[in-house]
């Protein structure tokens, strides 16, 4: 990362009093970026971002925005957007009076006010329902207000803590489309909570990763899913095939593959069940397996196999023309290419 990141945690840790809910963690956010902070429920994310927010002191360490020590700064003084994971909207006021607010209380002029205003009304899709009041609006539309609100008066960072997570499926993929968008249009810093592995991979430049209050990795979602730092990660973020290595025989019990360089460290190997296939018998780098169930998917067959040394595998098969799916129990050989595994 070129240059001094925007935002910057250096060895931060926090305690609710004996209770350590965030140890250790630096990290540094480059300025434009949509960042990801993810992780299972009590791992800190929502804690790390109220941090950021200044809503709570940090226990130890320090956070600094371009370069300047805001440890000390109040919210206010930090200046940065925020949206909630209620929509925290104003109940009696209306679209148009919510998006409002944080103007008026820079004491921005009524015409300029108006201006962006409807300028925000019409960037979220809302023109027509600015003198409605949030209780006639829908879920995703007060999410949209409340979105509008918090960019309103043009924050350089905007915090946004798990925004869709009261939102059903599809409303939550319009959103989250809809936030792609307003990013690339206004390149204002995102910092993203969520413990949806997909929306996390679907929507950041970079990921961060927690598990009980420290940070696991931070990369590019094709670094964070191809290359896992650990096994937490590797399990965290998707379907994920592990087999133990018998260092004795070599390599896997009873059979005969290539390792990832890294293995003679660790003690499984891990892989992908996208990377896997089935092989034929001549194949190099290859497994024998026994097909134990077999589940219809429609463009795809998931196929669960047992090892010789009993253990589980999972790998898709491709429901197009050709070969049908192999039937539960039939002997069959998987591959992999050496280059998508690793040791974990
Ligand atoms: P979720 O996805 O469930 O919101 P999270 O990763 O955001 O989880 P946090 O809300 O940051 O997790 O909580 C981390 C840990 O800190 C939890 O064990 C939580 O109980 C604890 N914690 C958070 N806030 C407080 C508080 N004000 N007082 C005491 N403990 C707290």
């Amino acid at each position: 990362m070129p240059g001094t990141p925007q935002i910057e945690a250096r060895s931060v840790g926090k305690k609710f009093g004996k209770f350590h809910a965030l140890q250790g963690i630096s990290l540094g956010i480059s300025e434009g970026e949509f960042i990801s902070l993810l992780g299972p429920s009590g791992s800190g994310k929502t804690t790390f971002l109220t941090l950021i927010a200044g809503y709570e002191p940090v226990t130890t360490g320090k956070l600094m925005l371009e370069g300047q020590d805001m440890t000390t700064w109040s919210a206010n003084q930090r200046g940065f957007g925020m949206v909630f994971q209620g929509y925290a909207l104003f109940p009696h006021l209306t679209v148009a009076e919510n998006i409002a607010f944080p103007l008026k209380v820079q004491k921005r002029s009524k015409a300029q006010i108006a201006d962006r205003v409807a300028q925000m009304v019409a960037m979220v899709g809302l023109a027509g329902h600015e003198d409605k009041k949030p209780k006639a609006l829908s879920g995703g539309q007060q999410q949209r207000v409340a979105l509008a609100r918090a960019l309103a008066y043009e924050p350089k960072v905007l915090l946004l803590d798990e925004p869709f997570s009261a939102l059903d499926k599809n409303l939550r993929g319009q959103m989250q489309e809809e936030l792609r968008r307003l990013h690339r249009e206004l390149g204002t810093t995102f910092v993203f909570v969520t413990h949806d592995q997909e929306e996390a991979l679907a929507l950041s430049s970079r990921i961060a990763i927690f598990n009980h209050g420290e940070l696991q990795q931070v990369g590019t979602p094709d670094e964070v899913y191809e290359r896992p730092a650990n096994r937490f990660t590797a399990e965290f973020l998707g379907d994920i095939n592990i087999l133990s290595l018998d260092q004795q025989a070599g390599g896997i019990a009873g059979t005969a593959v290539d390792l990832p360089t890294n293995a003679a460290a660790f003690r499984h190997v891990a892989i992908r069940p996208e990377h896997m296939r089935l092989a034929a018998a001549q194949d190099g780098n290859r497994l024998p397996a026994r097909v134990r169930d077999r589940v219809y998917l429609g463009s795809k067959s998931r196929l669960l196999l047992e090892t010789r040394a009993g253990e589980e595998l999972m790998l898709y098969f491709d429901n197009g023309p050709g070969m049908p799916p192999p039937d539960p129990g039939s002997e069959l050989f998987v591959a992999w290419d050496t280059s998508d595994s690793f040791a974990v």
